[in-house]
């Protein structure tokens, strides 16, 4: 990954969002106060600008950028916990390009800061349950690239890391919520995608977008 390919990750995510923004919000309607797609649309409308005046030196200036804006600009919990995921990976990322295998470890930071500041484990119906499964398929698709096509090893991470996150997302209507607002309703929360999950599974099916 170099810089132009992680500007035009987030701005995949960013127009993947306002695509999304209802469907976001419909499913926080059901297990909770309806504002998911509204909060990632104004964080990452304010986003983009943020970048355009930027000029990244570095793959993770991007990827900081991004997280300090989401923190700085999102009132819901969503913020503050992409914010952060978004900033660790940027801490992993200094050069101008990154390879396959440090996106990967970037992706995990990403993950660990998330659970560290959500104290969410796999299984609690959030963002995790998504994120986690994305990482542990893009690590096991970055290590065993094609082996006469090693340069096609980041477009295959990605949509084995886009893939498990939408499976990821989609396993989440089975779970009781045991994080976040939707863990009020206990076993309410049953039943209803989670929409952290679903906008995970966005984030990454972006990156499979935009390396395809
Ligand atoms: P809020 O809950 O403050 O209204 P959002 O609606 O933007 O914030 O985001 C809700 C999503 O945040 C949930 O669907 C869930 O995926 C995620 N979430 C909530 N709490 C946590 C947590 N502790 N760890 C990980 N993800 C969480
Ligand atoms: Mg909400």
């Amino acid at each position: 990954m170099d810089i132009p390919l992680a500007l035009a990750w987030i701005r995949e995510i960013a127009a993947a969002v306002e695509r999304e923004q209802a469907r976001l919000t419909e499913l926080d309607s059901a297990i909770g106060d309806g504002d998911h797609g509204s909060n990632l649309s104004r964080g990452f409308t304010a986003v983009l600008p943020a970048l355009d005046a930027l000029a990244p030196a570095s793959v993770g200036a991007v990827l900081t950028k991004v997280g300090t804006t989401l923190i700085s600009r999102v009132g819901g919990a969503s913020g503050p916990l992409y914010g952060s995921a978004f900033r660790a990976m940027g801490k992993e990322l200094p050069g101008e390009r990154a390879t396959t295998a440090e996106l990967g470890e970037a992706l995990a930071a990403g993950l660990a800061a998330l659970r560290e500041l959500g104290g969410a484990a796999p299984g609690d119906k959030t963002i995790v349950d998504a994120w986690a499964p994305a990482v542990a398929a893009f690590t096991a698709a970055a290590d065993h690239p094609g082996a006469d096509h090693p340069a096609a090893d980041l477009p295959a991470a990605a949509k084995a890391a886009a893939d498990a996150a939408a499976h990821g997302a989609e396993a989440t209507t089975a779970l009781q919520a045991r994080k976040g607002r939707a863990s009020y309703l206990g076993p309410r929360s049953i039943g209803h995608q989670d929409p952290g999950a679903t906008s995970t599974a966005l984030v990454f099916q972006a990156l499979a977008t935009v390396t395809a």
